[in-house]
């Protein structure tokens, strides 16, 4: 029997468990998937917008391998810290998988950042997803100008949740405090700011579409800001989703805006140089770029600055460092090669890597599977050499034994029912509940 930990739960992990299960190579496996957390899916729970019901319900997939018969969840399970520093872990498991994502943002690192009033969109998605670690109700929607920094899919979604009415997230998971925050949230102005071009967004055309939708909110665009991008004037060059981008912007260029209570303007070419206020932030300041005819853009010593009670900065994300694991600073990722971790720059026996700790937070959810395939393929092509070493009979009793107190499937499951009958109390779906103590609360309660 060859016993693997999977340290996370969110698609790498999942898939990773999946294909170690499922392949014939080596006949006996069996994946126990740890998370830090007592609840599973990573992002697709506590990342993917909750409006966005077909992706999310990609839950119902990972749900199926987390059941299988030789896989166990087991939530509340933290690794690195004490006890459970990674060789540890290598004492009760012959090979660990680690799927830990890229937990923080990326700082702008001009001056003002830390005014309150500004935050990360990690921060402001954690909350609306209700993420047990989430800052409370900590959000200035009492701003009536927001400004996200960004445009990529992440930066669409918080310019999403923040222009949507109360009522068209009601039938959502959202949690209850965040959705009665969003319907006293006096926001009427969304600003979401990129320092390059509409033909560099990071944003796909689907996401970019979808804010059009909204019908308590107009999308407005400059044409001559959009104009300043030569790939808008010709995008003949582009690649299909860029030219499909332009195409959508040219048209919002053209309309003429209804009158809705809600505005989200899309502006280009403008990067942050600081955030200004004195108690709290109420403008940023952005400096006028312009392409540099390599690719990149420069200063052009002009500046704009923008009001905004609230400042959400959406510049990418970062893995952390897990203590007793190697770390590329420079990269924010495991060093690796095809998932075997190195240590020293040499393969370290049983310790893998898979999803965005492995290859940078890029993708979508669907590119962790085929990542995950490789980091389990190293693992078994290794599995000859893995399965002599020794190993804990009984992990499970074993993580018991170092003061660990898993939150099982079944706990799980009963954090599911809480859920379903919080929205039934509400007059809702299901809702999700938001804090540690009321979920491992849920987990722990009799039947
Ligand atoms: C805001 C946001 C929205 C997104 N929306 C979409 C979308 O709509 N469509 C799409 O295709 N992609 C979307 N993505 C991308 C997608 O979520 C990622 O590709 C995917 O989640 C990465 O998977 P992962 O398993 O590497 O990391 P994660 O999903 O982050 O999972 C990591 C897991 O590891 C656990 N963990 C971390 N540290 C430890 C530890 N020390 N011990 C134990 N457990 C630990 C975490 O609790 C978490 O459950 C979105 C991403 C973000 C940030």
């Amino acid at each position: 029997m060859l016993r693997v930990a999977v340290v996370g739960s969110g698609p790498s992990g999942v898939y990773a468990a999946q294909a170690l299960v499922q392949q014939q190579a080596v006949p006996e496996v069996s994946v126990h998937v740890l998370d830090r957390l007592p609840c599973p899916y990573g992002l697709v729970r506590y990342g993917v917008a909750p409006d966005h019901e077909k992706i999310k319900s990609l839950q119902n997939t990972l749900r199926a391998v987390l059941e299988h018969p030789r896989v166990s969840f087991l939530g509340n399970v933290h690794v690195g810290p004490p006890p459970l520093v990674p060789r540890r872990l290598l004492g009760l498991y012959h090979a660990v998988v680690y799927c830990v994502g890229a937990a923080t943002d990326r700082r702008l690192g001009v001056p003002g950042e830390e005014l309150p009033g500004s935050c990360s969109a990690t921060e402001f998605v954690s909350w609306y997803s209700a993420h047990p670690d989430a800052p409370g109700d900590t959000f200035a929607l009492g701003a009536r100008s927001a400004v996200v920094i960004g445009v990529g899919n992440v930066a669409v979604d918080v310019a999403r949740v923040l222009a949507r009415g109360a009522e068209e997230l009601r039938p959502t998971d959202v949690p209850h405090l965040a959705l009665g925050a969003l319907a006293d949230s006096r926001v009427t102005d969304v600003h979401m700011v990129g320092r390059r071009g509409p033909s560099q967004a990071k944003f796909t055309t689907k996401e970019l579409r979808e804010l059009g939708s909204l019908t308590g909110a107009d999308v407005l665009v400059r044409d001559d800001e959009l104009a300043l991008d030569p790939a808008y004037r010709d995008p003949s060059g582009l690649p299909a989703a860029g030219r499909r981008n332009v195409e959508v912007l040219r048209d919002w260029a053209r309309r003429e805006p209804m009158g809705r209570p809600r505005r989200i303007q899309l502006r280009f070419f403008l990067r942050p140089a600081a955030l200004l206020g004195e108690s709290a932030v109420r403008a940023v300041r952005f400096e006028r770029t312009a392409p540099d005819g390599r690719g990149g853009v420069a200063g052009t010593g002009v500046f704009e600055d923008i009001d905004a009670q609230l400042v959400l900065r959406s510049v990418g994300y970062r893995g952390v460092p897990l203590p007793g694991l190697p770390f590329d600073e420079r990269r924010g990722t495991v060093p690796n090669a095809a998932g075997r971790v190195l240590r020293g720059g040499v393969p370290a026996p049983g310790e893998y890597v898979a999803g965005w700790i492995k290859r940078g937070p890029t993708g979508v959810i669907g590119t962790n599977r085929p990542c995950a395939k490789e980091t389990v393929a190293s693992l078994l092509a290794d599995a000859g050499v893995l399965a002599a070493r020794p190993v804990a009979e009984d992990p499970l009793a074993a993580l018991r034994a170092a003061g660990v107190e898993p939150v099982e499937w079944t706990g799980w499951l009963r954090i599911e029912a809480a859920e379903a009958a919080l929205g039934e109390a509400l007059g809702r779906t299901r809702v999700k509940i938001p804090d540690w103590a009321e979920l491992l609360g849920a987990a722990r309660a009799e039947d």
